[in-house]
C-alpha cells in the first residue's frame, strides 16, 4: 500500500515471480531475511470506499474507526475475499492506511492517528533502504533511481546510456513498471543484465521490492546499478530505495513548470536530465525557465540538458557517473581493506 495515494503493491512480482508482493508482506515465498514487518496498523479507511482490494485478507485487526459517516456507499467492489494467494503470515496489512501524506483525510481516524500510520510506512521503508545502501556500498556499486512521469525516455536514455559504458565498467538494471516487461527487454536488448518488477496496481517501487531484486542481479565492484521507477512524479519521491542519487527526468515535451507542480520530486533528486532537447526547436519550451523552477525548489539539484535520441549533451552524464562509479568502487576497496 502506497502511504502517498493508497495504491496497492500486493500483486507485485519480479520476473515472472507471481504473487510476489514485494512491499507489504510478501506472502507466497520464503524468505531469508527478517522483515520488521510490525505493521502498526491504524487502518484508515477512507470511506468513500474506492478500495480497490486486489488481494483478500481476514482481516482480524483492532479497527478503532468511529463510523460517524454516513454510510451510503454502494460498494461496488464485492469484498469477498476470495484470496487467490494462501498466505500463512499472521501480521496484519495495512490497507486503507497511509492516505495521510499532503493532508488526506480519512474519517474516524485523528491527524495524529494518519501521521503515525504514514510514519510507521516510511520508516519500514527507510529501514529496507538503509540495507539496501548498506550493501550497495559493500559491494561498491553505484545506484541511481531514475525517476519521472511516464514517456519522458527513460528507458531510451538508459539504452544509450548502456551502449555508451559498457565497455567500461558493469551495468545492471533493475525496471519498475505496472505491468509488461518490455522495458527490461530492451535493456536486455543492449547486453545488460535487467530484471523486471511489475507493481500491479502499484504506483512507485519500494526499498523492500529491490531488497529482492538486489538478489538477482549481478552487483560487481565498480559498477552501475540504474534503477528506472515506475513514470510517477508523485509517490516514489517518498519511498527512499538505497541508491546514491535520484536522478529525475523531465523531458521538453512536458511543462517547464512541472518542477512547480511536483516539487517533491524535484527536492529529492540530486540531478535533473532535461531530455529530448532536439525536440527544443519544434516546441515552444522554455528550458531557462524550467532550469529557474527546478532551482527554486531545489537549490542545490544539478542540471543537465541531454537528448537521448540524438546523444547531444549525454558525455556529461556519462562523466557524472563514471566518476561517482570509480568513488563507489575505491571507497569499497578501500573498507574492505
Ligand atoms: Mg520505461
Amino acid at each position: 500500500m502506497c502511504s502517498v495515494c493508497g495504491c496497492a503493491t500486493d500483486a507485485a512480482r519480479i520476473d515472472g515471480h507471481v504473487g510476489e508482493p514485494a512491499n507489504a508482506g510478501a506472502q507466497g515465498h520464503d524468505h531469508g531475511h527478517d522483515h520488521p514487518h510490525d505493521h502498526g496498523h491504524g487502518h484508515g479507511h477512507g470511506h468513500g470506499h474506492g478500495h480497490g482490494h486486489g488481494h483478500g485478507h481476514e482481516h482480524e485487526h483492532e479497527h478503532e474507526h468511529e463510523h460517524e459517516h454516513e454510510h451510503e456507499h454502494e460498494h461496488e467492489h464485492e469484498h469477498e475475499h476470495e484470496h487467490e494467494h494462501e498466505h500463512e503470515h499472521e501480521h496484519e496489512h495495512r490497507h486503507g492506511d497511509g492516505r495521510a501524506l499532503h493532508g488526506v483525510h480519512a474519517p474516524g481516524v485523528s491527524a495524529e492517528r494518519m501521521v503515525s500510520i504514514e510514519r510507521d510506512i516510511l520508516s519500514k521503508n527507510n529501514a529496507y533502504a538503509a540495507a539496501n545502501r548498506a550493501r550497495l556500498r559493500e559491494a561498491g556499486v553505484f545506484a541511481l533511481n531514475l525517476v519521472s512521469s511516464p514517456g519522458s525516455g527513460k528507458t531510451s536514455l538508459l539504452v544509450r546510456t548502456i551502449e555508451a559504458l559498457r565497455e567500461r565498467l558493469p551495468i545492471a538494471v533493475i525496471e519498475g513498471d505496472q505491468q509488461t516487461s518490455n522495458d527490461a527487454q530492451r535493456i536486455r536488448a543492449t547486453g545488460a543484465p535487467a530484471l523486471q518488477i511489475n507493481t500491479g496496481r502499484g504506483c512507485h517501487l519500494d526499498a523492500h521490492m529491490i531488497a529482492h531484486a538486489l538478489d538477482g542481479v549481478p552487483l560487481e565492484r565498480g559498477g552501475v546499478l540504474f534503477i528506472e521507477n515506475v513514470g510517477n512524479l508523485v509517490c516514489p519521491a517518498s519511498f527512499d530505495l538505497g541508491e546514491a542519487h535520484k536522478v529525475a527526468v523531465l523531458s521538453t515535451t512536458e511543462g517547464e513548470d512541472k518542477p512547480l507542480k511536483y516539487p517533491d520530486m524535484f527536492a529529492a533528486a540530486d540531478l535533473m536530465l532535461l531530455n529530448k532537447s532536439d525536440l527544443l526547436p519544434h516546441l515552444e519550451f522554455d528550458a531557462q525557465a524550467c532550469m529557474v523552477n527546478a532551482l527554486r525548489v531545489n537549490p542545490r539539484l544539478q542540471t543537465m540538458v541531454v537528448s537521448a535520441r540524438s546523444g547531444e549533451g549525454m558525455q556529461a552524464f556519462y562523466d557524472w557517473i563514471l566518476a561517482r562509479a570509480s568513488a563507489a568502487a575505491a571507497a569499497a576497496a578501500a573498507a574492505a581493506a
